[in-house]
């Protein structure tokens, strides 16, 4: 913009004002026209979409260690290539490699009726033939405490806790077994972690406890868990028999994959963003994370499309394994080294593609505890004026009320940098019905609302081209 006003025939003076003038002008001035482009073309988009849904249709769901995950990852890339990105590339990264197998569990007693489950995520399974007990019905690690060894020992625990959101909740998903197991249990239950269910099954991660004999761990439909207590507070004894083939195989050999647009003044300051690559291996991960990494890339390929060039580096990275182990996240920020302190900048979508309504940013501290994972580390809060100017970039977003910047950081991809220091950003939806289909065999590409994911690439363009583009690194502003 700026040098439009650097003409030969201005005096000296003249020119040092408008340099003062421009370097003072609003982020709205600077960036309005741009951003109100980027906006349109993201609204009218339908290559994003087309990606979301080949990811979806033709290659579907994705877990660390299959084959599909590494068509994902091959294709991925390839179409990053195609998009015109730079330094297009699939770092190595070892993951787990868990398979479910076949897996099921039968209500024996006071009815015969299969259960609506899926065994959680690093489960162990059972004997061929299955485990087979009565359930003892808890709604908290304090009940469970309660009723000690003597009412558990041989035992299958169901955990079901009211539900208090995703992270009020989840430590049953993630730390039941190794609570039921300390005291003797045989196999644990959870109730699965959302708010609504139509006889849908939830899996996600789970982590045993390091000395804590490790026993099979499912989760059952929020109707199924229901009817089990009912039975129970009635005096009915409940007896179920689990089945569950589960096992690990060696950690296997996947990959990141990453692709840029080559800052134009300082390409080695970089703005990452991203999703996960990886999903459960049901369903078609459309929600998680397929529409977090094909907003953002889709995000990207505009940006290249207009011939935009940003003074700093923009990365889109596709981290794998966020499911079970973060893997992807943990293998990028060794891959960056020193470099961390030139990342000026992290913005992760993880959280679906309904209409988004801003982003938190700054601390990290909303970043979930993963299952396995440490809890969020005491993240640097960033500075009023760097947060001041990420409320005047959200003013851009106006126009589909999409900016709204509050105390946050990001997701779990994005806090191994976030932990060093990184400003974070996290994008926020209306969050209706993400964890309707979290985890589930739901999660699937009709569950996308074209417009919807739409704004996503929109904001996810402008947030990232400011950042970017303008002159003051936001890491630094004090
Ligand atoms: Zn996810």
């Amino acid at each position: 913009m700026l040098t439009l006003y650097m003409t030969k025939s201005l005096p000296l003076f003249i020119l040092a004002g408008a340099l003062v003038a421009a370097q003072s002008d609003s982020i709205s001035q600077q960036y309005s026209a741009t951003s109100q482009k980027l906006i349109a073309a993201a609204l009218e988009d339908q290559e994003g979409l087309a990606r979301l849904q080949f990811l979806c249709d033709r290659i579907g769901n994705r877990l660390s260690g299959s084959p599909s995950l590494e068509k994902a990852i091959a294709w991925a890339a390839s179409e990053m290539k195609k998009a015109g990105l730079e330094n297009v590339s699939t770092p190595s990264v070892k993951v787990p490699h868990w398979v479910r197998g076949k897996e099921s569990a039968t209500m024996m007693a006071p009815i015969e009726k299969p259960l609506a489950m899926l065994g959680l995520g690093m489960s162990v399974g059972t004997p061929k033939d299955g485990i087979s007990g009565d359930v003892v019905v808890v709604a908290s690690f304090d009940e469970l405490t309660a009723l000690g060894k003597a009412n558990v020992a041989g035992k299958i625990v169901l955990f079901n806790p009211d539900w208090k959101g995703y992270g009020g909740t989840v430590m049953y998903r993630s730390d039941g077994a190794s609570k039921a197991a300390e005291l003797g249990a045989t196999a644990a239950l959870v109730r699965s972690m959302t708010g609504t269910s139509l006889q849908t099954p939830h899996t996600g991660a789970m982590v045993y406890a390091e000395g804590i004999r490790k026993i099979p761990t499912a989760a059952i439909s929020v109707e199924d868990a229901a009817l089990i207590t009912r039975y129970v507070k009635s005096g009915l004894p409940v007896k179920v028999r689990l089945m569950m083939e589960a096992h690990q195989l060696p950690d296997a050999d996947s990959h990141n994959v990453v692709g840029e647009i080559l800052g134009s003044e300082k390409p080695e300051e970089v703005v990452v963003l991203g999703g996960h690559i990886d999903s459960w291996d049901i369903g078609q991960g459309a929600n998680d994370d397929g529409s977090g990494i094909m907003a953002t890339f889709q995000a990207v390929a505009l940006i290249k499309k207009f011939g935009l060039k940003p003074r700093r580096t923009i990365r889109v990275v596709f981290w794998v394994n966020e499911e079970n182990g973060s893997a992807g996240a943990k293998a990028y920020r060794e891959m960056v080294g020193a470099a961390v302190s030139n990342h000026i900048a992290a913005i992760e979508m993880d959280g679906g593609a309904e209409k988004p309504v801003g982003f938190g940013f700054g601390s990290g501290g909303e970043g979930r505890r993963r299952a396995g994972g440490p809890a969020a580390a005491p993240q640097p809060v960033t500075s009023k004026a760097a947060f001041d100017r990420a409320v005047e970039i959200g003013k851009l977003l106006e126009s589909i009320d999409g900016g709204k910047m509050t105390p946050g950081g990001g997701g779990a991809d994005i806090s191994p940098l976030t932990a060093s220091g990184v400003p974070g950003f996290g994008v926020h939806t209306v969050g209706t019905h993400y964890f309707d289909w979290h985890h589930t065999t739901s999660d699937t590409f009709d569950k996308i609302v074209p417009l919807e994911f739409q704004q996503n690439v929109a904001a996810l363009a402008v947030l990232s081209f400011v950042l970017a583009d303008m002159p003051e690194r936001i890491d630094k502003m004090q």
